[in-house]
């Protein structure tokens, strides 16, 4: 009988992991970081908990490196089977494990530095590029839909999870001698309000679901309202004469941005003449974005081809919708964009200002009374961004004592994952009698609350616990 163990993101939201068994055969679903904290991230040091070898193929629901990170890991450690995923997903993690990479040999040769200084053994990096190429090599990117077999006994689809691009639900199905069962991994569950990705794709048959539920215990802030709220930022700093500063991370949020200013732009709402994404990464990641619109949604897709005033089709792009935005690639243009002093909108990471290019622009912009600091991401306790919103007077940005005049503003509508609602009614459509239910990927009292509407509905949950085997 085919048994699944769940291996991380199982207490909090990173970490992912879990693996899925037959008589015959191992699949490894998601490798994901652990991140947040030290104590978080000391996980990411233990060994694997089951023999890597043994490992006979991966399948990887999205790109993000809480679901990712950890792969080259399990190369380091010898695997050397297929690693499976969407081709969109496959390109975002060239770009993100590389860039986690380097970041940490960045941060060990800094603290090494330290350590000669004290005497002390030096550390070695997690993992380095070499053993992201490692991974990039076994990496196989499939069509959303398409069955493929991954081993004699399981057979694989991806479907659009709608949470960033490539982004999949992932279902598994097992036949060990005549006896066939399904699981659905939910991986990440879009937002259905958010912008350029379709809603979540619809399941209706399963043995056992494995969802989300990062934002079981709310609902969020509506659109139409948050979008509001942006414009009136907007016309605001334009009428003051300062620049818009929006802290953002590369993947998805930026780009939903970039297509939100394209809207006001096209409705001769957008008075600033220039649109800055100053940060390689995003730059990065918008142009894989380009290379996949045919997965955004219909009403986007239709929005940005039809109004785009550039008449070559391969052209209708984010950029040609919003023909105001200019990339700065090298540092040399990042540091020409701190010598403007109004009428720019600059999107920069890192999302929480506690690294990247963004923090410049705090610097230089943050002491002005007639700039405006926008946040449209979710701030952790103790980031430079979470001080901000907290209303510090003063802050310590780029090695300098800043003193904050600026107008912050937190819109709240923006968010990559489904609500309490969206979660319930992904679920409600899956037939009777319901498949059994396992809740991971969110802190207690979001799966708490999230058991409870479920039930209210009289559809049983089970919150899984780290390590627990069920069969399917
Ligand atoms: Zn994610």
């Amino acid at each position: 009988m085919a048994t699944l163990t769940f291996m991380g993101a199982v207490t909090g939201v990173t970490g992912s992991m879990h693996l899925l068994e037959t008589q015959g055969s191992r699949i490894l679903l998601d490798c994901g970081l652990y991140q947040g904290g030290r104590e978080e991230e000391a996980h990411n040091e233990e060994p694997f908990p089951f023999a890597v070898k043994s490992i006979d193929a991966v399948v990887l629901s999205h790109a993000h490196l809480d679901h990712s990170g950890r792969l080259p890991l399990l190369v380091k450690d010898g695997y050397r089977g297929p690693i499976y995923m969407t081709s969109a997903t496959l390109d975002l993690i060239e770009v993100l494990l590389k860039d986690a990479a380097s970041l940490q040999a960045r941060d060990v040769e800094w603290e090494n530095k330290r350590r000669r200084r004290a005497g002390k053994v030096e550390l070695l990096p997690l993992y380095t590029l070499d053993d992201v190429e490692d991974v990039l090599s076994l990496c196989q990117g499939l069509e959303y839909g398409a069955r493929i077999a991954v081993t004699d006994e399981v057979d694989l689809t991806l479907r659009d999870a709608g949470h960033i691009l490539g982004s999949s639900i992932v279902e598994l199905f097992t036949n060990e001698s005549g006896q066939q069962r399904k699981l659905v991994f939910s991986g990440d569950l879009g937002n259905s309000q958010a912008a350029l990705l379709r809603d979540p794709s619809v399941i209706n048959e399963a043995n056992v679901v494995l969802m989300e539920s990062t934002y079981g215990d709310r609902e969020h802030r509506s659109m139409q309202e948050t979008l509001d709220e942006f414009e009136n930022v907007i016309t605001t700093a334009s009428q003051n004469g300062g620049n818009i500063l929006i802290p953002s991370f590369a993947v998805g949020r930026t780009q939903e941005i970039i297509f939100r200013l394209g809207e006001l732009y096209q409705k001769g709402k957008l008075p600033q003449q220039l649109v800055c994404l100053d940060s390689p990464m995003a730059i990065a990641v918008t142009e894989i974005y380009h290379r996949y619109q045919n997965v955004y949604n219909q009403e986007d897709k239709q929005a940005i081809e039809g109004r785009s005033q550039t008449a070559e089709p391969s052209q209708k792009s984010l950029h040609s919708f919003l023909p105001t935005l200019r990339y700065t690639v090298s540092t040399e243009e990042s540091m020409a964009v701190n010598r403007i002093a109004s009428g720019a909108i600059i999107i920069a990471g890192s999302g929480m200002c506690n690294g990247g290019r963004i923090r410049h622009h705090l610097k230089h912009n943050l002491w002005r009374s007639q700039s405006h600091v926008v946040f449209v991401g979710y701030q952790a306790n103790g980031t430079p961004g979470r001080i901000l919103i907290d209303g510090a007077t003063h802050i310590k940005m780029a090695g300098e004592d800043i003193s904050v005049k600026a107008h912050i503003h937190t819109l709240g509508g923006f968010s990559a994952h489904a609500s309490q609602g969206q979660l319930i009614d992904w679920f409600s459509n899956f037939s009777n009698p319901k498949p059994r239910l396992y809740l991971v990927h969110g802190e207690e009292a979001a799966k708490d609350t999230l058991k409870k509407a479920l039930e209210a509905n009289r559809w049983h949950a089970e919150i899984a616990a780290l390590g627990q085997t069920i069969t399917l």
